[in-house]
């Protein structure tokens, strides 16, 4: 099944308004003829109303970092479903390792979050991947399988067909150590086979994304790969030359 690349750029917490506006600006008209891959750019929440509207009318679609499970209420210093999908967002990225080392995300609430975006029409980029402890102790699968089980739970397989992963080993997100092509497709493999085993043949059309220091240099040997659709990107897409090579280089 052919499944259209997706790269995402996650700005984490960069770029003022103005800042996400002009890169916006740049990035469009470098871009431009891009139709082989979906982008989508990820910034800081007080910058989506800007970025939406500097992206209107181009390829370039828009994604919040987070999201939270409740219609509305007593959440201080959170946002709703209801409410980013009113910014013009269209995507919201799910349990990112940062959210879960520093914001003590769960599996759990990686899941109720998960519900939320698909009750409001917004695609999840849910994160999942492994600590360096993890894999040098050999726990890679058993973490993801536990990620996958427990982020997943309760969603039904034409859910899990709209749904984006994004594999991220932690030890290779902004460290400049990349997985090897060959290491991230073993990876990306189980974790396939293991959408298999859970939602039968929708894991076909599931798109996996490779995160973790994925740059110009190496973004078309990943993407290449087998089961590799694409990237989440986070110190390469905060400059439009760079996020624009990366995403030629990867459909080249
Ligand atoms: C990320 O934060 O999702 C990420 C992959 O970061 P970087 O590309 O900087 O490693």
């Amino acid at each position: 099944m052919a499944r259209k690349v997706i790269i995402a750029g996650n700005w984490k917490m960069n770029k003022t308004a103005s800042e996400g506006k002009a890169l916006v600006e740049d990035l469009k008209p470098l871009v431009a003829d891009v139709a082989a891959a979906e982008i989508v750019v990820c910034p800081p929440f007080t910058s989506i109303a800007a970025v939406v509207e500097a992206a209107g009318g181009s390829n370039i679609k828009v994604g919040s970092q987070n999201i939270h499970w409740a219609e509305s209420g007593a959440f201080t210093g959170e946002i709703s479903a209801e409410m980013l999908k009113e910014t013009g967002v269209e995507y919201a990225i799910i349990g990112h390792s940062e959210r879960r080392q520093y914001f003590g995300e769960t599996d759990a609430t990686v899941n109720q979050r998960i519900k939320a975006a698909l009750a409001a029409g917004l695609i999840p980029i849910v994160c999942i991947g492994e600590t360096l402890e993890e894999r040098e102790g050999g726990k890679t699968e058993k973490v993801l399988f536990s990620q996958l089980e427990g982020g997943l739970a309760d969603i039904t397989p034409e859910q899990m067909a709209g749904i984006v992963l994004a594999y991220e080993p932690v030890w290779a997100i902004g460290t400049g150590k990349t997985a090897t092509p060959e290491m991230a497709e073993e990876t990306h493999n189980y974790i396939r086979c293991q959408l298999k085993d859970m939602f039968g043949e929708a894991a076909e059309a599931v798109r996996i994304q490779y995160g973790g220091s994925m740059k110009p240099e190496n973004s078309a040997e990943l993407v290449a790969q087998r089961n590799i659709d694409g990237g989440l990107i986070g110190g390469a897409s905060l400059k439009a030359g760079s996020f624009a090579e990366l995403i030629k280089n990867a459909i080249a």
